[in-house]
């Protein structure tokens, strides 16, 4: 939608529509905004008066008329109409004010049309936005690691098993060791990819099908790796405050205070937050992960991201590296997301040892056949490496102060749903 003064031409659909003897207003929606249209009967003729009458809640249009600056408008300017065509009506729209969530997600393909999903929407593509700038910024090369594979990255439990052919293969919960394979030549990689996990529990952070940016860096170290990703979320905070701010503050988000998240973050080891859980009264036994609400617990009052570090190594995946100062722990970290959103960012360094790869293997019931090609990486040149994972829609819920996770996406999947 084209503002300013003089003659303009639009196209949209009917945002609400109201009528008197004399006046006919349309507020017109596209995706840009909003904008409240009039027709007058004295200016316009027979035919436009009467089509704009029929006007009703989603009908397509085009509208011609002059613009003009109304501090009384919604957003501030007004369309005189002149000209006026229905391109299509459109049946009375199911979606009314006070519909249940349930509801809302059976129309969710009507429901995008929202002002709230559009804002999402609009959010989640500057954050993607702005995860491409930053890698290209540091010199990465965006690869294309497979969705099908023979093998499993994060455990078998939440793996979708797909027939192939006349064998089994599995949806690819994550890129990782693949981007690994890709480092030998390419030393800095990122990809942006869809992870699949069969979640059975229903929370309000977790997707059967969710956008998984990973990055994997030759050379780089733990201490390095942490760096770099509060390099990146911080480059993510100020790129969405810039270039989606109104989208934000309708959404409740301050731009200002997500300008303000910049490195360095707090960090706490695995024991010590341990530590700060006991002083807040909540124990948890040593080599237990951190659930939702320990994480709650340790970030309600932030306004930065916390970064936790090295957690016990029997709880993690196998590739991640043994702290060479403990060896119950691993140089791995989750990067929590404020005011209690959850974990935003799993990684860690990179095991190169093969005879420690192929005893968590072992202990982890995994069969290392399947990992032949995996432990080849570390026979011909290893060298020290690190990377992370970043979960898309926990950044856009976090960002949007969403209460479910499945609004950062358009058409969330979990265990209860996969229509529309
Ligand atoms: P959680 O403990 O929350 O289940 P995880 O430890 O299983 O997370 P990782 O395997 O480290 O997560 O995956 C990397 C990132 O992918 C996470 O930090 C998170 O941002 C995102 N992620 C993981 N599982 C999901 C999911 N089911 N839905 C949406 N995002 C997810
Ligand atoms: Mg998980």
């Amino acid at each position: 939608m084209k503002q300013g003064s003089g003659l303009v031409k639009i196209r949209g659909w009917c945002y609400r529509q109201r009528s008197s003897n004399k006046f006919i207003f349309i507020v017109l929606r596209d995706s840009t905004d909003i904008i409240q249209c009039v027709v007058s009967k004295d200016k316009v003729n027979e035919k436009t008066w009467k089509d704009a009458d029929k006007v009703r809640i989603e009908f397509s249009l085009e509208i011609e008329g002059t613009i003009k600056e109304d501090k009384r408008a919604p957003t501030g300017y007004e369309i005189d109409v002149s000209k006026l065509h229905i391109v299509a009506p459109s049946e009375t729209f199911p979606i009314t004010k006070d519909k249940s969530t349930e509801f809302l997600l059976d129309v969710r393909h009507l429901w995008l049309r929202s002002r709230q999903m559009t804002d999402i929407m609009k959010v989640r593509s500057a954050v993607l936005e702005a995860c491409n700038e930053f890698f290209k910024k540091e010199g990465y090369y965006e690869t294309a690691p497979p969705i099908i594979t023979g093998s499993s990255c994060e455990g078998g439990s939440t793996q979708f098993e797909i027939k192939y052919f006349d064998e089994k293969a599995y949806l690819s919960q994550s890129a990782q060791l693949y981007l690994e394979a890709l480092i030998f030549s390419l030393e800095k990689v990122w990809a942006l990819t869809p992870s699949f996990r069969a979640e059975p529990s229903r929370t309000q952070r977790h997707l059967a099908e969710y956008w998984h940016c990973e990055m994997e860096a030759a050379w780089m170290g733990f201490e390095g790796l942490q760096k770099f990703e509060e390099e990146m979320i911080s480059f993510i905070c100020q790129y969405a405050a810039k270039n989606a701010g109104g989208q934000l503050s309708a959404l409740g988000r301050k731009p200002a205070d997500l300008k303000k998240v910049k490195p360095p973050f707090p960090r706490l080891s695995y024991d010590e937050a341990l530590k700060e859980l006991a002083k807040k009264g909540h124990k948890v036994k040593w080599g237990e992960d951190l659930r939702t609400e320990e994480e709650r617990l340790l970030t309600e009052k932030l306004t930065k991201p916390l970064i936790v570090t090295q957690y016990p190594k029997a709880i993690k995946a196998f590739y991640m590296k043994e702290d060479p100062k403990n060896a119950k722990l691993v140089l791995c970290n989750d990067v929590l997301a404020p005011e209690g959103f959850g974990e935003i960012i799993g990684g860690s360094e990179r095991e190169t040892d093969n005879a420690k790869l192929i005893k968590r293997l072992k202990e982890a019931g995994e069969s290392t056949k399947d990992y032949q090609w995996y432990l080849d990486l570390r026979k011909y040149g290893s060298v020290p490496h690190s990377g992370f994972g970043l979960g898309i829609e926990r950044v856009v819920r976090w960002l949007c102060k969403l209460e479910s996770i499945r609004d950062a996406i358009p058409f969330p999947r979990t265990i209860a749903r996969k229509y529309p």
